[in-house]
């Protein structure tokens, strides 16, 4: 898992409604190669392995845009609302 220095190049506007939607947790429990938790630059996507589930931490998305085209259908990505999201600095 990546620590937040990992992001020191970006400067996020945290929304609090998640713009990264699943559209069936079922299809992640069968979904074999998660490319997901591998794809995203950002580690938004991680596998608990203790509640079988999908963790979608949408408040580090750096919308790079990698994760749904990754996904067999289930990812619904748009972007934060105005005024949030992501800006890039030196
Ligand atoms: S790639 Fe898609 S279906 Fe597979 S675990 Fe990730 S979100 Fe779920
Ligand atoms: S848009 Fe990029 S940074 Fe955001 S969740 Fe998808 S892969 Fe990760």
């Amino acid at each position: 898992m990546c620590g937040e220095d990992y992001l020191r190049f970006v400067k996020i506007a945290v929304d609090e409604i998640s713009h990264i939607h699943i559209r069936d947790s079922y299809r992640c429990n069968i979904c074999d190669v998660k490319p997901c938790t591998y794809v995203c630059p950002s580690g938004v996507f991680f596998w608990n392995t203790e509640q079988e589930l999908l963790d979608v931490m949408w408040r580090r998305c750096v919308e790079c845009g990698a994760c749904e085209p990754c996904c067999p259908g289930n990812i619904e990505l748009h972007h934060p609302r105005g005024g949030f999201g992501v800006s890039y600095h030196a």
